[in-house]
């Protein structure tokens, strides 16, 4: 039977007319399949219960006899409406709000089944469904599934639609999962388990039908991610990187320091990816300061060796300009240019920019994501490298790829991840993890102190400023609010400079132009101010050895891989560096992301305390993160599952039967949908 269920339209479902197609439209639900996998995300429970054994506060259902005369009580524009009932030779009142049209219908003697919370003290239900069995009964004496539901759809019209597709196209239900892996975790049969999961007879068989969906939805996912990798290895039309050894070798003579043996490893696992015709995407992670930018430099001198443009995309501007002020330094002497576009790049200068990148004439492009607009055109574009919090996601490798471009592709990022999101977020690519700072940092010292400390805070600065070094001082966040963070900012600056009259202090925030930024940036890159009082812009990667200490007011009310991002911008030099958490934190969340803080240096063990506090939704924070939904797993809990599901994917993709079968194409078929994909597996 070959019946695709993602084509039949849910208006084809029984009983389901217009209004209804409307409101299924507005929850995402398009065709039968999309309904039929709609799952509920819990049960109620309408199995009936003798009245005896409901405990007071229980919500419960009962079989009751109608025994006395309804009485509608009205309280202003509320209405109670009130009525005997006797169940297990008992009488008890059952009560319903706002539901005095039910009166006519509570006949003396009529059997009803009532659902609500029952009130042990006062013999008493509040009712929120009834039902009477002369009439048919559609709920009770089962668990009802629990749907999300939005706009005007409600759970007894999205059950009924689920109903009655199951009934009409439960048959066309095919088993996706290869056989093997069904025997061997005893899973239940796929359109067993997608009833069940819909209609349990209790909630063991529930339980049973959720295992099986949810080693479906990870290994498909997974099995997607693999078999995204498995092609993008074999491809050979990727870039083919050529310079030697011994020129690279080189360039890494002349940096400054030598590198870490971690640097040389990772640079060791880029430079084969960059070296075969393969496409590469990789991810580099390590902690902050443990000297990525060097890697990448590696990376794109040799691309640029070998005959190709290189491209750096930074979150930042700020990060812009200091990336492409340090690559000219370490460029210039080989005759390599490094051009800069940002979105305050305009007018002539960035025509002329775009022109000489079109001709060839700029081998580096450094900027933040404008870099991979429309207008920008490489002649012949070797490397991207993506530093911080962006990701290419997959779309976004096959806008590159519609350029005509297929790049290398190297992702660093300072957030270190946990695995448990590593291998959801990132599984589609090779990961190199830098695990070692460069020799000679002392561990930052962070101290978490009260607000009344402020005075002795401010010999600390002057302690660290009369020894010559720097000092950031971070402003407290204001969600949702850069006016006030920037107020704050400049007030904060206001009291510094009174408090430190022999020093000076800078002021950097996001509303402040780019020559403005740029200049204030300079002023403390040369050193010439002492402190830097700023908002969060300097976050990410912003990089000047000679600060040692971090400053961060009202500490509590950052997350705390930026608080740990923020610590990142000292301990950068030889110098020993400090960081000074001042907070009260009202809840007990903020006291212990201060004691993550005060407990550990190390940015792996600080993201897996943050996701234990506050679970994986939250933990990315934003939509963007490249995590997927799912519909039934739930990443934390299931993630024995998902490692297993990982493996098996990978072992399937090995095998060569597997591009045949029918499970690659119910992924295809699914992949076909998202846009994102088909430039990647449909060429
Ligand atoms: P991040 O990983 O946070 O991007 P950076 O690449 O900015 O770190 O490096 C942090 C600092 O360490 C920079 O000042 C850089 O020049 C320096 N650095 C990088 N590698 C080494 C090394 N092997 N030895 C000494 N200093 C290094
Ligand atoms: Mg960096």
């Amino acid at each position: 039977m070959n019946n695709r269920l993602d084509q039949i339209p849910v208006k084809e479902v029984n009983g389901v007319g217009a209004r209804k197609v409307e409101e299924l439209h507005a929850v995402g639900i398009f065709t039968v399949k999309d309904l039929i996998e709609y799952f509920p995300f819990r049960y109620e429970d309408y199995r009936q219960k003798p009245l005896g054994d409901v405990k007071d506060g229980d919500k419960a259902t009962v079989q009751a006899k109608i025994a006395g005369i309804p009485v509608v009580q009205r309280f202003g524009k509320k209405t109670k409406l009130s009525c005997k009932m006797l169940a297990d030779y008992s009488m008890f009142t059952a009560v319903w709000f706002n539901r005095n049209y039910l009166k006519e219908q509570l006949e003396p003697d009529r059997e009803i089944i009532l659902t609500g919370k029952w009130d042990g003290r006062r013999l008493q239900m509040n009712v929120t469904q009834s039902e009477f069995p002369d009439r048919g009964t559609i709920r009770s004496g089962s668990l009802q599934p629990v749907y999300s539901i939005g706009g005007d759809l409600t759970q007894n019209s999205l059950r009924k639609a689920i109903a009655s597709a199951l009934d009409q196209y439960g048959d066309a239900l095919e088993e996706v999962l290869p056989q093997e892996l069904v025997s061997k975790y005893e899973l239940m049969p796929r359109p067993q388990a997608i009833r069940l999961l819909h209609q349990p007879g209790d909630l063991a068989e529930g339980q049973e039908a959720r295992k099986r969906m949810v080693y479906e939805e990870l290994f498909l996912f997974q099995l997607k991610l693999q078999a995204y990798r498995s092609l993008n290895r074999d491809r050979r039309d990727g870039v083919l990187h050529t310079t030697p050894n011994a020129v690279i070798r080189e360039f890494v003579r002349s940096l400054p320091f030598e590198l870490t043996d971690a640097q040389k490893n990772v640079e060791l696992e880029i430079l084969k990816d960059m070296r075969s015709e393969a496409c590469m995407n990789r991810l580099l992670q390590g902690d902050v300061g443990s000297g990525k930018t060097a890697v990448a430099a590696i990376a794109l001198f040799t691309s640029v060796r070998s005959g190709f443009q290189g491209a750096l995309m930074v979150p930042t501007e700020i990060l812009a300009e200091q990336h492409s002020r340090s690559l000219t330094t370490m460029f210039e002497p080989f005759g390599i240019t490094v051009g800069l576009l940002t979105s305050s790049v305009t007018g002539r200068k960035r025509k002329d920019l775009l022109a000489a990148l079109q001709m060839g004439l700029i081998d580096i492009l450094v900027g933040t994501h404008a870099l991979i607009q429309d207008e920008v055109n490489f002649r012949s574009l070797g490397l991207v490298v993506t530093d911080e919090q962006h990701r290419f996601g997959v779309n976004q490798r096959s806008v590159l790829r519609r350029k005509g471009y297929n790049p290398d592709v190297l992702t660093m990022t300072a957030t270190p991840i946990p695995r448990t999101l590593a291998i959801t977020a990132f599984g589609d690519m090779d990961v190199s993890t830098i695990a070692e700072r460069p020799k000679g940092r002392v561990p930052i010292e962070t101290y978490w102190v009260k607000q009344e400390m402020m005075e002795r805070v401010l010999g600390f600065i002057r302690r660290e400023v009369s020894q010559g070094r720097q000092a950031y001082m971070i402003c407290p966040l204001i969600e949702e609010s850069e006016k006030l963070d920037v107020q704050n900012a400049i007030d904060l600056h206001t009291q510094m400079s009174q408090a430190l009259p022999d020093y000076r202090v800078g002021l950097l925030h996001g509303r402040m132009n780019a020559a403005e930024k740029e200049e204030t940036m300079r002023q403390f890159y040369a050193g010439e101010t002492h402190l830097l009082v700023s908002t969060t812009v300097v976050e990410v990667g912003v990089d000047v050895p000679n600060a040692t200490l971090m400053v961060i007011m009202d500490a509590d009310r950052f997350g705390l891989s930026q608080l740990h991002q923020l610590r990142g911008r000292v301990g950068r030099g030889e110098h020993a560096s400090y960081c000074v958490l001042i907070a009260d934190p009202k809840s007990e969340l903020g006291r212990q992301r201060m004691g993550v803080m005060t407990d550990t240096n190390d940015g792996f063990e600080v993201s897996r305390r943050d996701l234990e506090l506050r679970g994986p939704g939250d933990f990315f924070g934003t939509k963007q993160s490249g995590l997927p939904e799912f519909k039934v797993a739930d990443m934390v809990a299931d993630f024995k599952v998902l490692e297993q599901a990982r493996d098996d994917a990978a072992k399937l993709v090995e095998d060569p039967f597997f591009w045949t079968s029918p499970t690659y194409e119910h992924l295809r078929g699914n992949l076909e949908k998202e846009e994102a994909f088909r430039g990647e597996l449909i060429d």
